[in-house]
Order: structure tokens, then C-alpha cells, then sequence
């Protein structure tokens, strides 16, 4: 198995993996999706909220507010159903404020954190609207979790797939020019003094067959590589993908670990 690169940047990956298997590639992409832990608000103990919002609406916007869940940020700190306090305790969570009087519109750089690496990632991000005199004063406690209990500790925004694209031309047949302005992503490209038709970026091919439809002799055929994928992982800035990535690995080799210790215990 071979893996490639495409393009990387804070937020997002897209890498190309070739001799690959389904059933690895998808096992990676739902272990990333809900088994790779992030730090988000669990508990709101609200003391007081003046605003037109009710608490079960304030709260709820709270907990899908990204926060900084990088490997620095979160190392040592346990699930709190592992953790050995009853409920939460300084070890297992992070604990923030926010007391605000309007008029004015509150955002999530307002809330305080206990913790100065655990913060929202981003500071703009508008959590409630106050009118003169109203007041707003929480305390929000915020816990490791995993997606498959909540979509709120889901690390990825997207995580998913495709196989890599295969477009083969019947050179027996007449060159039909009519596929290449049937694509809708511009991909393939019409060279009439060459008379062929060239293919200018085969990985943004969404494989909708348009092309395809629009041969009426066959010229062209789209289909993949069964065994090629274009993966993409991005998240919500609260970690970096290629640090999702490496935890859904690790959790994966857990698993598998589990698996052999099983075998050998039957031998
Ligand atoms: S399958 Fe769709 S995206 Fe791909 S080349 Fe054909 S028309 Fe373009
Ligand atoms: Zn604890």
C-alpha cells in the first residue's frame, strides 16, 4: 500500500491511497469519524440568562462550539468514564465562565477558560443576543467524548472516500467531442487537431457519467480503481487532520491488538 499527498493545509487533507482494501480504508474513516477523542462542553450549570434563548438552546449552541483539541492540548487527560472522581474533576475536564451584560452580542472569545491551551478555536463565532440591562452568567464544564456518543466530539466535519477515477476512450470508435462538453467540472478537454480528447484533472472526476450519456458511441467510459482511493479529512480547527488521522490508527491497532491477544489466549 502506497500513500501519497495531494494537497494539506490546516484544516484539511486529501491524501491518495493506491493498493488499498475497502474494508481498511472505511474502517479508518468511522474509527476517525467516532472513536477519535475531542474535548467539548458537557454540563452548563446556568446561574442566570435574561436573553430571549432558552437555556436548553444556549446550552446546546455551547457544546458545538469547537475547542482547541490538539495533541498538546488534551495530552494526559482521561475520558471521564475513566477517570476515577465521581462526576468531573480538574484532571478529566476544563471548566469555563462567562458573565456578560448587554446590550450587545455575545461571542465565543467571551468565555473564560480555566485551562489557557483549551479555548474556542475560533473567537468570532456568536453565541446569544442580549438587550440592555440583560445578563447572562454561566459555568460550562467541558469533557473528553467520542462521536459515536455525540456529533459534537466528532473531530472531523468531513471524512470520507472516493474511489479513484478510471476514464478510458474507445480508440476504434470516432472521437465524440460531445463528452468532453458534457462535463460539468470541466475535466475533459476537446483537441481537435490532435482529434483526442484530453483529461486535465482525473482526481476532481466525481464519476456522475454525464460524459458517458452524452457519447451516443460509446466513446468514453468511467468507471475506478477498485483497489486506488482519494481520502479527505477536515475538521473543524480543532485538530489538526493529520493528527485525527494518527489517532484513528492507533485506535485501530488497539483493536487489532485486542484481537491477537484473543487468538493467542486459545492457543
Ligand atoms: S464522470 Fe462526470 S465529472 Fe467525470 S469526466 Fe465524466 S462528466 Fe466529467
Ligand atoms: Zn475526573
Amino acid at each position: 500500500m502506497k500513500i501519497e499527498v495531494k494537497s494539506k493545509d490546516e484544516n484539511e487533507i486529501v491524501f491518495i491511497i493506491r493498493d488499498g482494501e475497502v474494508p481498511l480504508v472505511n474502517a479508518i474513516r468511522r474509527i476517525a469519524m467516532m472513536e477519535v477523542p475531542k474535548i467539548a462542553i458537557e454540563d452548563v450549570n446556568i446561574v442566570q440568562n435574561d436573553s430571549a434563548m432558552f437555556d436548553e438552546v444556549l446550552a446546546h449552541r455551547l457544546g458545538l462550539t469547537p475547542l482547541v483539541s490538539n495533541n498538546s492540548a488534551i495530552e494526559g487527560m482521561p475520558l471521564s468514564e475513566d477517570c476515577d472522581c465521581e462526576d468531573y474533576c480538574p484532571k478529566c475536564s476544563v471548566s469555563f465562565t462567562l458573565n456578560k451584560t448587554g446590550p450587545g452580542v455575545i461571542y465565543s472569545k467571551d468565555l473564560s477558560s480555566t485551562d489557557s491551551t483549551i479555548k474556542p478555536v475560533y473567537d468570532t463565532i456568536p453565541l446569544l443576543k442580549l438587550k440592555e440591562d440583560q445578563n447572562v452568567e454561566l459555568e460550562a464544564v467541558a469533557k473528553l467524548g467520542v462521536g459515536k456518543e455525540h456529533a459534537k466530539w466528532m473531530p472531523t466535519t468531513v471524512c470520507a472516500y472516493k474511489q479513484y477515477p478510471k476514464i478510458t476512450f474507445d480508440e476504434d470508435k470516432e472521437v465524440d467531442y460531445d463528452c468532453a462538453d458534457a462535463c460539468p467540472r470541466g475535466i475533459l478537454k476537446s483537441d481537435r487537431r490532435s482529434k483526442k480528447i484530453k483529461v486535465l484533472d482525473i482526481e476532481n472526476c466525481s464519476m456522475c457519467k454525464s460524459c458517458v450519456r452524452a457519447s451516443e458511441n460509446n466513446y468514453i467510459d468511467v468507471s475506478f480503481e477498485p483497489n486506488d482511493f482519494i481520502f479527505t479529512i477536515e475538521t473543524d480547527g480543532g485538530m489538526p487532520p493529520e493528527e485525527v488521522l494518527l489517532k484513528a490508527c492507533e485506535v485501530l491497532e488497539e483493536k487489532a491488538d485486542k484481537v491477537i491477544e484473543f487468538t493467542n489466549d486459545l492457543k
